[in-house]
């Protein structure tokens, strides 16, 4: 079942949007759900980020049928050693804002098949994993033996000021809610703690592509951003300015904020285009990815 909340910007609670069209591309999940007709992509007008208005809550047994094994597979979470130079970069980055490492933990937040989880043990950190996913998880501790928890993330998982670092890679765009997880988030980190989030630029060049091409093709009046009825279903875009908005608005302090060519991911298909896209895409300023990697400040945590 999905039910349909109008609500404001999920980003900024703003109600200024602009509409950018019906959703494009629609999987075989939800080809026979009549209520979908009333989905659009807008593009809100203070943070510049874009989300599905209304938005879609979905029932759990929907949700199953969307992120089962074959949404894992075919974003390849089940690959192992996937991207891994990216988050070896990323935790070199990490490691600098955080000084000394020994001694100090780490959670990832969505762990996949653990690729962060080894790059942080490989800065130093003890790390834990949290995935909904037991393929995932069973798998990281037999084959690292890190710490795993199944489920997802909630206020009551883990105690307050409980890591050092929090990563939360690729997950935020497929929320609701992301700034109910940013405050568990917030709890969860000890005092002058950072935060890595990391999320698809969705006004990078190849989605520019991706957009004119849709309409070029099959429809010209829909909006061929997000694509949140169709793997990977995600349902807020964000871009330089709505991604730094979310952060500060969650009491964090941007202090590493990057936008990666996505060069160093791999393409299954159309090997050649994809890299000419990400080349052009970086020398435009428009690349793949957006890094951030952000500190809770001593103060908020006083009282
Ligand atoms: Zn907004």
């Amino acid at each position: 079942m999905i039910t349909l909340r109008s609500e404001k910007c999920p980003i900024c609670e703003s109600s200024n949007r602009r509409l950018l069209g019906k959703p494009g591309r629609i999987s075989d999940v939800f080809k026979n759900r009549g209520e979908i007709g009333e989905v659009n992509v807008v593009r809100c007008l203070d943070c510049s980020g874009k989300y599905i208005h209304p938005m879609m809550y979905f029932s759990e047994e929907l949700r199953k049928e969307l992120y089962n094994l074959d949404y894992f597979n075919a974003n390849g979470a089940l690959e192992e050693a996937k991207n891994i130079g990216e988050k070896v970069t990323i935790m070199a980055a990490v490691k600098n804002l955080a000084g000394e490492t020994r001694g100090k933990t780490m959670l990832d937040i969505g762990c996949g098949t653990g690729e962060f989880l080894k790059a942080g043990a490989d800065a130093g950190f003890d790390v834990t994993g949290i995935d909904v996913d037991s393929t995932t998880t069973d798998f990281i501790t037999r084959k690292y033996g890190f710490r795993t928890v199944t489920g997802l993330l909630g206020p009551e998982t883990f105690p307050q000021d409980s890591f050092d670092v929090v990563v939360l890679s690729h997950v935020i765009e497929h929320l609701q809610r992301p700034a109910e997880l940013l405050g568990v988030i917030h709890g969860i980190l000890k005092p002058n703690g950072l935060f890595v989030m990391c999320t698809p630029n969705s006004d990078s060049f190849g989605e520019d592509l991706h957009h004119l091409y849709g309409r070029f093709r099959y429809d010209r009046a829909k909006c061929y951003y997000l694509s949140p009825f169709l793997n990977p279903y995600h349902i807020i875009g964000f871009n330089r300015k709505s991604a730094r908005r979310i952060l500060e608005r969650s009491g964090f302090a941007v202090e590493y904020f990057k936008v990666r060519s996505g060069l160093e991911w791999e393409d299954k298909t159309r090997r050649l285009i994809m890299r000419s896209i990400k080349v052009m895409g970086a020398l435009v300023n428009k690349g793949m990815s957006i890094v951030t990697i952000s500190r809770k400040p001593v103060a908020a945590s006083a009282g």
